[in-house]
């Protein structure tokens, strides 16, 4: 097991345990230390520090995971320890929270032109407080029975390659980068490669030139021990963060999602001595 998790999600966004719930089960399965990234939103992180601080045996880090469009495709930034009180990032986080709305009304319309019956109201009453996002539609679609669990919606409704697609307004990687060290946060490219359990998901083209680009935006890290990968899209990313000067991150992008198969808080992690070097970073 490991001791350090540096990607994990809460009902603050798309995932279903509430950030004193997430920090309790992370604290059973043995981590040290956690980062909150909800997508898009700074709202879980209080909580999730307070949790820890009752516990007294787990350490929370603030995070977020930054939506980002690139040449029509989707790339996602992780930025570790941001400033709690930088009004440009909330700003962002503000105009987020409107275009994820505005995104999953239309996705909901398509849906509904394809005959697949699924109200909007229902979307919004499941997300509740959180940043909206598919995956509350997928969670609907299981409610209506039209798939067993959220993956097979993402697999035949809500992937790029659907009709009922509709991409989001977003910023650029390059414009997180920028934004997320303007928050005295440490920008970190997540998930480059393609995951098992998110199949849907388009790994990032041209990996390796693209990278050197952010490194000099100023990338600080790459998710390297991530979700599911395998030995071999680890040693392949390990040599790119080892060309570029990126600290090698990771954990288990844990949702709760009820997906089969799902990677468990603390079953993956960079080692802990990693934490140090992102610290070091820091200064
Ligand atoms: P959104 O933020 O609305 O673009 O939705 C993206 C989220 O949906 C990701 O953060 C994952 O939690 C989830 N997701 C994306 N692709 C898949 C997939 N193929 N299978 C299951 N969940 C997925
Ligand atoms: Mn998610
Ligand atoms: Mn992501
Ligand atoms: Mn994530």
């Amino acid at each position: 097991m490991f001791d350090l998790d540096l990607h994990l999600h809460s009902t603050a966004s798309d995932g279903t345990l509430s950030p004193s719930q997430l920090i309790d089960k992370c604290a059973e399965s043995g981590l040290k230390v956690v980062a909150l990234t909800d997508h898009d939103t700074l709202n879980g992180i209080e909580e999730a520090i307070v949790q820890s601080n009752k516990l007294g045996t787990i350490e929370v880090v603030s995070g977020i995971e930054i939506s980002c469009s690139w040449n029509g495709e989707e790339i996602h930034v992780l930025g570790l320890f941001p400033s709690l009180s930088n009004s440009r990032l909330y700003d962002y986080c503000n105009r987020a929270r409107k275009n994820r709305l505005y995104r999953c009304k239309k996705i909901v319309e398509k849906l509904q032109q394809i005959g697949v019956e699924i109200e909007f109201e229902k979307v919004i009453d499941l997300a509740g407080k959180a940043v909206i996002g598919r995956p509350h539609i997928a969670k609907a679609l299981v409610d209506a029975g039209y798939v067993k669990y959220p993956k097979e919606a993402f697999d035949l409704y809500l992937g790029p390659t659907h009709a009922s697609y509709y991409p989001s307004s977003t910023i650029s990687p390059f414009e997180a980068i920028d934004l997320l060290l303007e928050s005295s946060a440490l920008p970190v490219l997540a998930h480059p490669m393609r995951s098992k359990v998110k199949s849907g998901r388009n790994p990032i083209k041209n990996l390796s030139k693209l990278v050197a680009e952010f490194k000099d935006r100023g990338l600080q890290g790459i998710e390297v021990h991530y979700g599911d990968y395998t030995d071999d899209q680890i040693n392949k990313l390990s040599v790119i963060a080892e060309e570029n000067d990126l600290i090698e991150c990771g954990g288990s992008d844990f949702h709760n999602s009820g997906n089969p198969g799902e990677p468990q808080p603390g079953t993956i992690g960079p080692p802990m001595e990693n934490f140090h070097k992102l610290k070091d970073r820091l200064q």
